[in-house]
């Protein structure tokens, strides 16, 4: 029995080298491939088919089963930590985090931008170029700039009122439906709650639903199979569209500027905070937990590394499967350490480009309508560059309070074309933020 249990721990542990072997490979080779065509064929030189197979080969495989993952994983999550009180300690503890961890990202970018100052020392007709490119920008894709024009008219009440009801759904299904899996979580706390304390009569639907988790984590296995291909696809596609260089002048200052701090925050403070609170050498999780933090590099979405995450987290991250089942989704969902460094980066980056000079109580309003935002963003690709909006639009209120000119919401067509590559960055922060949170509840939700 021994034996056979080692020998299945090895052939697992070498499937898991040879998957590392070969993300890795693709994410260089698509990297190569697609700064090659970007060179060669310019930006049209990309066929829309790379960017298709990318998704079919890893994105819709995985968004496939992020919903009856998110509910089954929260439900067994809860059910099996069971005590009202424990559950009370635990989901402060992780919301603690949350919260603490996003606001110390958003000082972070918020300092490198005083710091670095990518914005500063334009002369007006610079500054009139670069404006005008950026309004076309924003304009060419109208969905998006509608919906960021209805989130600057709707301001930061508008904000929070959608956070609520979105964990007060009307109706789950429609919400899992849609793919919205805040009201999933919410539903499922509930379900899991309830399972608990129904005790002996709801035991045979507990183990039901335990036998389909277990399921669901097989069939993630096979879908691991499948990403080093689409991991290439969706680089190239990226990388080909939008080139190495295209981080030049001030832009390009911002770009570098963003992805120093978040590489800052990813490789020294979230591994820090780890380590003083109690969750050992987090370096060395880094690595171990590589295939989800490369997974959400190249989907640049949270939702749908998910599987990956939860995979992970309980197997090489050494995480117990309580703490995973609860920390993992809701993090997927509401942490993104690396989306609130980037809005704060990015927020005021901008003001420092229109030459707006704001005080310190505004650098404070940045930093925490930030970390909203990026609680509000869903965990997926651009999700972030739509709720910057929350962040411009609640400094303009206080520049309007001052007799101050507001800076127009289409400004953020200039930081749209180098958004993908930052998105890559600031996603795989997000995902570590998860993964680190939930080695740290690992000590209050030991499995057995
Ligand atoms: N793409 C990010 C995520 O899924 C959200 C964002 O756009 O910042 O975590």
């Amino acid at each position: 029995m021994r034996g056979n249990q080692s020998d299945s721990g090895r052939r697992g542990f070498r499937a898991r080298r040879v998957q590392t072997v070969a993300l890795f490979a693709a994410l260089l080779f698509g990297v190569a491939v697609g700064q090659w065509l970007h060179v060669s064929y310019g930006a049209d030189g990309v066929g829309a088919w790379w960017g298709t197979a990318g998704e079919l080969l890893l994105l819709r495989p995985l968004q496939m089963i992020v919903v009856p993952l998110v509910a089954l994983s929260v439900i067994s999550g809860i059910a099996s930590i069971g005590d009202p009180s424990k559950l009370g300690l635990i989901g402060g503890a992780t919301v603690a985090f949350y919260v603490g961890s996003m606001l110390v990202a958003a000082t972070l970018g918020a300092t490198a931008v005083g710091f670095f100052q990518p914005g500063a020392g334009l002369d007006p007709a610079q500054l009139n170029s670069l404006v005008q490119a950026g309004g076309e920008v924003f304009r060419s894709d109208t969905v998006r700039a509608q919906r960021m024009e209805a989130g600057e008219s709707l301001g930061i009440g508008g904000a929070w009122q959608s956070i609520l009801s979105q964990i007060l759904p009307k109706n789950p299904l429609a919400e899992a439906a849609g793919g919205n899996t805040v009201g999933v979580i919410a539903f499922s706390i509930l379900i899991g709650l309830g399972l608990a304390a129904a005790r002996d009569s709801a035991r045979v639907a507990r183990e039901a639903l335990d036998g389909l988790l277990a399921a669901l984590l097989a069939v993630i296995q096979w879908i691991l199979w499948l990403m080093p291909i689409g991991l290439f696809f969706f680089v190239t596609s990226v990388v080909g569209k939008i080139g190495l260089a295209s981080t030049a002048g001030p832009v390009g200052k911002y770009f570098l500027v963003t992805a120093g701090a978040l590489l800052v925050h990813g490789f020294v403070l979230l591994p820090l905070m780890g380590l003083l609170l109690g969750g050992g050498n987090c370096w060395a999780l880094l690595w171990h937990v590589r295939r989800a933090l490369l997974t959400a590099f190249s989907t640049s979405s949270s939702n749908a590394t998910l599987p990956v995450t939860l995979e992970v987290c309980s197997t090489d991250g050494g995480c117990s499967k309580r703490a995973t089942n609860f920390v993992v989704p809701l993090g997927a969902t509401l942490n993104m350490d690396g989306t609130a460094l980037y809005e704060a980066v990015a927020a005021l980056f901008l003001f420092q480009l229109f030459g707006v000079d704001l005080t310190f109580g505004d650098t404070v309003i940045v930093v925490l309508t930030a970390t909203l935002a990026a609680i509000g963003a869903a965990g997926i690709p651009s999700a972030g560059l739509v709720t910057l909006v929350i962040v411009i639009t609640a400094v303009n209120t206080s520049l309007a309070g001052r007799g101050l000119a507001p800076i127009p919401i289409a400004a953020v067509g200039i930081i749209i074309g180098v958004d993908r590559l930052l998105d890559m960055i600031r996603t795989t922060v997000n995902v570590w933020g998860d993964i680190v949170a939930a080695k740290l509840i690992t000590r209050l939700a030991p499995d057995g």
